[in-house]
């Protein structure tokens, strides 16, 4: 699959899972635009996580809800073990729905108010505290959990402004170093018994360093902790993050370098702190759906200007990333994958925001109005970052089952859902 204009090294070719006869009767029934996900892959991304650290003492991978937050989705991985990972009320309730809950779910969330708080309560899950002064008033307005987790901010030993994670010292997120222990004593002092450790650092980052320098880094926290306090953890979270391949010549992150990797350092500083039973936890959402799922959109109408626009039925309510992060999405034009990519467009929604484009510049076959456009990697942080502005309605969700079988699991939004909240 050349691209003769660009000639690239295609390392992840950009597939979808439908032939064009059998998308052409999806659109029949469904009308573009709107996210499809491939359950199989989902199932497949998932399974090589989890196997990728089958060494590591009970493994979990919470799936990260706001990624894909649909409770058909987050099934498709409880199914086979997956816990989750909440960070609001609705996502508790997402996880509840697809049947995940007690000590499966973590709550990591910040800012938290006390209603979710206590939903995640009632549901055993384990919350994981964003701030020291979060034990005070999850004990006012709630109360304490049997078993606690902090998250960790490791601005103290990454103020550098390292440039693969970014700068910790900026992020609202995570307790100090010294707070971390501070924390950990007062619930100590408290009664509490069961304790977990938790960070996240990474962003959509395919470097296998930066997973084992992370893992280093609460490894040995986690023995410092211990042999401080003398907790005993029953889990260490790596957080989300893994990225994922979105330009074709990505490549994605190796995950058996990652395992590895952190297997050696568990070994080194786990094990001979008496902690070689320590349940390895991660919260990925990203490398679980964003390969998984499609946005599939009509091309309403051609301009020519100062530039080449084609606009879509889809705009940047469907997915913001583009708009928002200046995030690539490779994007195919259904029955012309071998055409030569001899034009270049700027591909548009329709709001009134100029940065409303899903590419700017993009090689890509002649267009036609009426062309279904296929943008790619759209499973992860796509519908889920949704809004309303202009009165833009938010897509349908479909998920194409094992079975080959196409399943609407969420309706497109209507006008009557728009003008539901409105007092007229
Ligand atoms: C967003 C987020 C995740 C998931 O991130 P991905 O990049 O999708 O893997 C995990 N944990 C927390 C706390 C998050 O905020």
């Amino acid at each position: 699959m050349m691209n003769e204009t660009h000639a690239e090294i295609f390392r992840t070719p950009k597939t979808f899972p439908l032939n064009a006869t059998e998308l052409r009767d999806v659109i029949k029934k469904f009308p573009t635009p709107f996210h499809i996900y491939d359950e199989k892959k989902i199932r497949d991304n998932f399974r090589r996580l989890r196997e990728a650290f089958a060494w590591a003492p009970s493994f979990r991978e919470h799936f990260a809800i706001k990624a894909t937050p649909n409770p058909a989705i987050v099934a498709i991985m409880a199914r086979d073990g997956a816990g989750t990972d909440c960070s609001s009320i609705a996502e508790l309730f997402i996880s509840e729905r697809a049947g995940v809950t007690g000590e499966r779910i973590i709550l990591t969330s910040n800012d938290t108010p006390a209603d979710e708080f206590r939903k995640a309560l009632d549901l055993g899950a384990i919350i994981n505290l964003d701030d020291i002064a979060h034990i005070d008033y999850l004990e006012r307005n709630a109360r304490l959990p049997e078993i606690i987790s902090f998250r960790y901010n490791p601005a103290d030993i990454m103020n550098d402004g390292n440039d693969i994670i970014g700068r910790p010292a900026e992020a609202k997120y995570g307790l100090t170093r010294e707070q971390i222990f501070a924390a950990y004593k007062i619930c100590l002092d408290k009664g509490i018994k069961r304790f977990g450790l938790h960070t996240m650092i990474a962003s959509n980052e395919r470097k296998a360093s930066t997973f084992i320098y992370t893992a280093r880094i609460m490894f040995e926290l986690a023995a410092k902790i211990k042999s401080q306090l003398g907790i005993k953890f029953e889990f260490v979270n790596l957080g989300g993050g893994l990225g994922i391949p979105y330009r074709p010549d990505e490549l994605p992150v190796d995950l058996k370098m990652v395992s590895d990797g952190v297997k050696e350092l568990f070994h080194e500083i786990m094990v001979p702190n008496d902690l070689g039973d320590v349940r390895l936890a991660m919260e990925s959402g990203r490398a679980m759906t964003g390969s998984a799922g499609w946005l599939v959109s009509t091309v309403l109408h051609k301009k020519n200007t100062y530039k080449n626009y084609v606009g879509l039925d889809a705009c940047m309510a469907d997915l913001m990333r583009p708009a928002l992060y200046d995030a690539y999405h490779h994007i195919t034009v259904l029955g012309k994958e071998n055409a030569p990519c001899d034009a270049i467009y700027d591909v548009t929604g329709s709001l009134c925001e100029n940065n409303d484009k899903f590419a700017i510049d993009r090689h890509l076959p002649q267009i036609d109005v009426g062309d279904v456009l296929i943008i790619h990697d759209t499973g992860a942080h796509g519908h889920a970052m949704g809004f309303n502005y202009n009165g833009k309605l938010r897509s349908a969700e479909l998920l194409i089952r094992e079975n080959g079988n196409v399943e609407m699991i969420r309706r497109a939004e209507t006008l009557d859902d728009y003008f539901a909240t409105l007092k007229i």
